[in-house]
């Protein structure tokens, strides 16, 4: 095997962005499996719900957003705690910044890290990275459970329906129109990141998702969807990676394996299936790290840290 280089720093490629209407109220920012924005314009103000990695990049979402509308952009949600997502958000200037108490908890756990470990793992996402304030982004409203906003008429609720991603995954649900914003819960043409994830209750999570019927949906990466039927489709295709990880996981710890062996046949089993999804070869190892800790010794995540994200890498791509 010819070694890969660490994370996404071969990924150099800048993608094309489309900013997809799903309603007078929803749009997607998506780009080709980068992290995707979603913005929800209210009667009297804008939600924007993940806020691109730079203030540089969000100036690329704020530019698709006056293309529809001049209300004020009040409000920010960050639907977890991954630098990717939350580290533009002083771009947006927004008066509130909202996060379920897990996530708060999280960064003040693991957010400078993070921080630092997501730099390192993905530059061409990090465009402008000196634009990023120092310090972190902190949320100015937190929940446990659910929260509704009214923007005027229009319900947003935000809701925790378990852990999956992280422990603090938030999704927005707008019920009138039944159009969901999930966050990286679910993943479509993408690989699901796992390296902080709670294998066991994902699954349980997803199930949450579909019992509200959304008849739209933008996930975390790739484009959104605008059916039932693509819905499924993507509800479908991350809770089978999740379950084949988990599976392939455990019955390599099952037959005595170490975590290079259970690496190497999961990735040899998941490759077939799954390879062609963008970031396949970045999360494998992290997935799979994460999913060995948790079937054996650690309930809860380890805190990634850039000096442990080579660690890991080297020991298993070389
Ligand atoms: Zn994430």
């Amino acid at each position: 095997m010819t070694q890969k280089a660490f994370a996404s720093q071969a990924d150099l490629e800048e993608k094309k962005v489309s900013f997809t209407k799903l309603s007078d109220n929803a749009y997607a920012y998506t780009a080709e499996g980068d992290p995707n924005t979603g913005v929800i314009v209210g009667d009297d103000a804008v939600l924007v719900l993940d806020t691109q990695a730079t203030p540089v990049m969000a100036q690329d979402v704020i530019r698709r957003i006056r293309e529809v509308t001049d209300k004020p952009i009040q409000y920010v949600l960050l639907t977890h705690y991954h630098a990717v997502r939350v580290l533009g958000a002083s771009a947006y200037q927004p008066q509130q910044i909202i996060a379920s108490q897990d996530t708060y908890d999280l960064i003040v756990e693991r957010g400078e890290q993070d921080k630092a470990s997501e730099i390192g793992r993905f530059p061409r996402l990090f465009r402008n990275v000196e634009s990023v304030p120092p310090g972190l982004t902190w949320p100015t409203i937190t929940f446990t459970g659910k929260m509704t906003l009214w923007l005027g008429k229009l319900e947003v609720q935000l809701l925790q329906l378990g852990r999956g991603h992280t422990k603090g995954d938030t999704v927005a649900w707008l019920p009138q129109q039944k159009i969901l914003f999930s966050g990286d819960l679910v993943e479509f043409d993408a690989t699901p990141y796992a390296g902080d994830a709670y294998f066991k209750d994902w699954p349980q999570t997803l199930d949450n998702i579909a019992a509200l019927k959304p008849e739209k949906l933008v996930p975390g990466r790739g484009a959104a969807l605008t059916t039932p039927e693509q819905v499924q489709a993507g509800l479908a295709g991350t809770r089978a990676f999740i379950a084949d990880v988990y599976e392939s996981v455990k019955s390599g710890v099952a037959a005595g394996e170490d975590l290079n062996a259970v690496y190497k046949s999961t990735y040899a089993r998941l490759a077939p299936k799954y390879g062609q999804w963008v970031i396949f070869d970045h999360c494998m190892p992290f997935d799979v790290t994460r999913c060995y800790d948790e079937v054996t010794q650690y309930p809860d995540p380890r805190i990634w840290t850039a000096e442990r994200d080579r660690q890991m890498w080297q020991a298993l791509e070389s």
